[in-house]
């Protein structure tokens, strides 16, 4: 086992890292348990090419760590973990294919220790092959094998953050001529899009598929883009990060012409301290667990035998509320929203003070 991957399982706080090579592929598996407290680890399923197998593992961990605090964040009984399928490059469909069965396999004799849904990098489609191998995969109809793609209930949840934050910062939830910078414009980014231009908001869009961005703002009449690389400096109201993480570090807080950052991004802060940083700016930072919990709440849901979108619409639109709880406790004990969240969210997981 190379050095790195050793250190990093044995430095981290989680249950621990189920660990597969997929000989036909040359893919890394990495299933990430974080923590069984609340329930079944669960996350989704990231599939990319890293520089590095410890990367992907690195990433797995985070990822799974995010996992546990969101679910804690939004109520649902889960407990925190994720998977990475760190391929060597992109696949053909029938090694994709062939791939994902086989990780479905891995899942299954698992036993219900893990369970998983899409992240960046798969998609419903995916899941709906490994669900032909494991029971354990949410938001798969058993009748008809039909995965749900999650991205349209993530972005409902980002867009009622916006709301939120509209509210604390500027007194009116409206997001009607306030400007919006969204990057990345995929599963979440292309449909928070659309709920923002009805609701007139003025839309900037960037995205490494430059193609991409420009297809979408031509059919949503024009918004306007930008280059990834200059795509920090765009002056805008919000700045909503929908593509990577890490995406908030020293240099890119300076460049920043923004009040308000939400996003669909995972682990949006390259590090704690960023959260900070972004509050002595004078930039109000909603953190990204919170927010982008639409689609987890959704397939959770979904798993339990809830299908009224109703339900699922009002339990997605708690986010807000639950955001504005947060922002306001921040603002009375002058934490930044990160520091809250995470004292917010540690009570949950640990209500009596004993450590976990
Ligand atoms: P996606 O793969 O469908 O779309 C991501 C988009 O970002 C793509 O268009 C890609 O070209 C672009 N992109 C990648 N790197 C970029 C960069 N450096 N600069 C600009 N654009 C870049 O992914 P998604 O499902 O929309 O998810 C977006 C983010 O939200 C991810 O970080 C994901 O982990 C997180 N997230 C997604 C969901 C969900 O329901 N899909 C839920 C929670 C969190």
């Amino acid at each position: 086992m190379a050095h790195s991957i050793k250190s990093l399982i044995e430095s981290w706080d989680g249950i621990g890292v189920v660990m597969r090579f997929d000989q036909e592929t040359g893919t890394w598996i990495f299933i990430a348990l974080h923590s069984d407290q609340l329930g079944m680890p669960s996350g989704g399923t990231r599939m990319k090419v890293y520089p590095s197998p410890s990367a992907g593992l690195r990433d797995a961990m985070r990822l799974a760590r995010g996992m546990t605090q969101k679910w804690a964040a939004v109520g649902l009984n889960y407990g925190g973990g994720k998977a990475v399928l760190s391929v060597p490059r992109v696949l053909t469909s029938k090694q994709r294919e062939g791939l994902l069965r086989r990780y479905g396999r891995l899942i299954e004799s698992l036993k219900g220790s893990f369970a998983t849904g899409p992240d960046l990098g798969t998609s419903a489609q995916d899941m709906s092959i490994v669900a032909q191998e494991t029971a354990f995969v949410h938001g798969v109809d058993r009748d008809t094998g039909v995965s749900i793609d999650p991205g349209p209930y993530t972005a409902k949840g980002v867009f009622e953050g916006i709301k939120a934050t509209m509210r604390h910062v500027f007194g009116s939830e409206s997001v009607a001529g306030r400007v919006v910078h969204i990057q990345g414009v995929g599963g979440v980014g292309d449909p928070l899009a659309r709920l923002l231009k009805q609701a007139g908001a003025q839309i900037i869009l960037s995205d490494l598929d430059s193609k991409r961005a420009e297809r979408l703002s031509e059919e949503l009449g024009g918004s306007d883009t930008f280059e990834p690389h200059t795509a920090y400096e765009a002056a805008c109201d919000v700045y909503a990060p929908c593509a990577v993480g890490g995406t908030l570090n020293s240099e890119t807080i300076r460049e920043l012409k923004c009040r308000i950052v939400v996003g669909s991004a995972n682990n949006q802060l390259e590090g704690p301290e960023h959260g900070r940083e972004l509050h002595e700016r004078g930039i109000l930072y909603a953190p990204d667990y919170i927010v982008n919990a639409g689609g987890a709440i959704a397939l959770g849901l979904m798993t339990q035998g809830v299908r009224d979108a109703a339900t699922i619409d009002s339990r997605i639109a708690h986010i807000g509320v639950s955001l504005a709880e947060i922002l306001k406790v921040a603002k009375e004990k002058g934490e930044s929203p990160d520091e809250a969240a995470t004292r917010v969210v540690r009570t949950r997981l640990n209500p009596n003070g004993h450590s976990a």
